[in-house]
Parts: C-alpha cells; sequence; structure tokens
C-alpha cells in the first residue's frame, strides 16, 4: 500500500515559510508582496481558484488584488489592465486566470505581462528560461510537484518519469523540469499509441490529463510514484483526479490524493513566487 503523500502538510509549511519572509521584508524595507489576479468570464472553476487565491494571499500577509471582467471583454480591456500592473510598483505578480473565453488569446495576453511580475511563469521569458536551464519564474504547478517530490525524499535523477499531458501549463513544464534534474523523460497525450504499455515503465507517473480516473491499476508498474495532477468534478458532485486512487494505490510506492495534493501545492508557489518577485523588484535586483 502506497505512502500517502500530504500536499496539504507539505503546502502548510511553504505557506508558514512564505508569511514569515513577507513579514520580514515589510519591517525591514517596508515592502508588502502584492498579487493581481485577472478573471475574464464566469467560469465557475475559476472563481473558486480565484476566490483560493485571494485568501492564500490575505493568510500570508500580501496586498491582492481582483480584476473581473465580463464574458465579451475585448482584449484591449485586458491589455490595457496589465499595461497599468505593469506600471504599478506595489503590484509584484501578475496573474491571468485561465482558461480566457475561446475569442481571447491566452498566449498573446500573457506575452504582454512584464516577466519579471509574470508568477505563473507562462510568458516565452520565463519559460524560455526553464528551456535553458536557468529558470526564473516556474509554473506553479509543475514546481510544486517537483517540491512535493523531493519533500518527499525521492531521488529523480536517472529516474523514468512519464507524464500524461502535453499542455504549456503542466505537461511541458513539468517535462523541463525533471529533466534538468537528470530524469529521463516521456510525455504522451492523446495521440500516444500503446499508452499503458508506456505508463507501466515510468519509476515516477504524472497524470495530467483531466480525464477522470483514467489511469487504473493495470497501467502502473509495483512501487512508482503517481502524481495526480487532475481535477474532475464527476456526475455525482464528487471531486476526482486523473487516478483511480484505491486500485492504484495497492500498487504504488507513493501516490497524491485529489484533493488534498497538488492543488494546494500550487497556490503556495504562486505565494513564493509572488514573494521572490517583491523581493527582487524591491531591491532592483536584475534577472
Ligand atoms: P489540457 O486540457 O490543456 O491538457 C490535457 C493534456 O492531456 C493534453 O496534452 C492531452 O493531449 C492530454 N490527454 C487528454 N486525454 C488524454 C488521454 N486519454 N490519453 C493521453 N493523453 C491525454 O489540461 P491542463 O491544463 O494541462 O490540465 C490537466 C488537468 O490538470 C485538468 O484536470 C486540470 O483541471 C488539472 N489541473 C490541476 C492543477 C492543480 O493545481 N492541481 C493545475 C492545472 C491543471
Amino acid at each position: 500500500m502506497a505512502v500517502i503523500i500530504d500536499g496539504k502538510k507539505i503546502a502548510q509549511n511553504i505557506r508558514h515559510e512564505v508569511k514569515a519572509e513577507t513579514l520580514r521584508l515589510k519591517e525591514q524595507m517596508g515592502v508588502t508582496p502584492g498579487l493581481a489576479v485577472i478573471l475574464v468570464g464566469n467560469d465557475p472553476a475559476s472563481q473558486i481558484y480565484v476566490r483560493r487565491k485571494e485568501n492564500a494571499c490575505k493568510e500570508v500577509g500580501f496586498l491582492s488584488r481582483e480584476y473581473r471582467l465580463p464574458q465579451d471583454s475585448e482584449e484591449a480591456q485586458v491589455l490595457r489592465i496589465i499595461h497599468e500592473l505593469n506600471q504599478d510598483s506595489s503590484i509584484h505578480g501578475i496573474l491571468v486566470q485561465l482558461p480566457l473565453p475561446k475569442h481571447l488569446s491566452a498566449v498573446a495576453i500573457v506575452e504582454k505581462i512584464d516577466p519579471r511580475k509574470d508568477v505563473d511563469g507562462l510568458h516565452p521569458w520565463n519559460t524560455g528560461r526553464l528551456f535553458t536551464g536557468n529558470p526564473y519564474h516556474i509554473a506553479c504547478t509543475p514546481r510544486g510537484i517537483v517540491e512535493m517530490i523531493d519533500q518527499c525524499g525521492i531521488e529523480i535523477e536517472g529516474k523514468d518519469a512519464v507524464i500524461i499531458g502535453r499542455s504549456n501549463l503542466v505537461g511541458k513544464p513539468l517535462a523541463l523540469l525533471l529533466l534538468n534534474r537528470h530524469a529521463t523523460v516521456t510525455i504522451c497525450h492523446t495521440r500516444t499509441r500503446h499508452l499503458a504499455e508506456v505508463t507501466k515503465r515510468a519509476e515516477i507517473l504524472i497524470a495530467a490529463a483531466g480525464r477522470p480516473e483514467m489511469i487504473t491499476g493495470d497501467m502502473v508498474g509495483n512501487g512508482a510514484v503517481v502524481i495526480d495532477v487532475g481535477i474532475n468534478r464527476i456526475n455525482d458532485g464528487r471531486l476526482v483526479g486523473d487516478v483511480a486512487f484505491a486500485e492504484v494505490a495497492e500498487k504504488a510506492s507513493y501516490i497524491t490524493p485529489v484533493p488534498g495534493g497538488v492543488g494546494l501545492m500550487t497556490v503556495a508557489m504562486l505565494l513564493a513566487n509572488t514573494l521572490n518577485a517583491a523581493r527582487d523588484l524591491s531591491a532592483g535586483v536584475q534577472k
């Protein structure tokens, strides 16, 4: 039976550290880290995520600002806010909640954020730095996953890591992070043939497909570390991951639960990135 990785506890420890460091920054430099979140439209899941981020900011003593725009907003409206926030010295982190309504391009919008304030790590300047092995802001979910693996004392170097999903938000940056840590990385996606054969070989298996409980026990090798990124609301109202938890836990050595796993780490890493941005921007550190 696998060890269940306690994302709640690991994330809580990080939030405590961020809170203590925020207090120190306020006392010694007179700086309060500030995060601005832009939400376009009324996607119910996004509304919940934005509220969680706002609460987390309050808990650690950040300034938090929220911009809610209607579903039919034009790109120019969003860009105007980003332009203002780029200039605003009380704001150190800018986050555009994804997904955006279909008529807006996330790539075009994120590119307009000052990369030093891109605490989601999605601007090409940040993804490019990750690509070349010299990262600055790292996307929060992949960073949270690696942090969890590290905190459990699990070696990454030399391991066969398989990621299911190739999104810009999770799969791709995670692949680079693990590659930078000397794992042998395989990325699977919807066109991958013989998926189970690939997943069975994984020593570290990360599921980020957004398909409820698609990873079943027969797809996992004995002793694998299984990280479940998926957050899926199913018909009976329950929240489940991409991993069939009970049967996979029988075979894995470590497993993350949903909820109580990766999701909490994502928010903790957003706080850590924003604190880092506040520290560097207020000290005039050139990156
Ligand atoms: P996405 O839809 O952008 O990407 C999904 C990826 O999975 C695609 O690359 C697709 O090719 C692959 N995929 C889908 N079905 C597959 C299948 N049957 N076999 C193989 N590959 C398949 O999604 P995303 O933004 O990367 O998010 C993935 C999941 O993670 C979603 O459930 C999302 O809600 C969740 N998520 C969680 C957090 C968190 O903090 N826990 C953060 C971001 C995303």
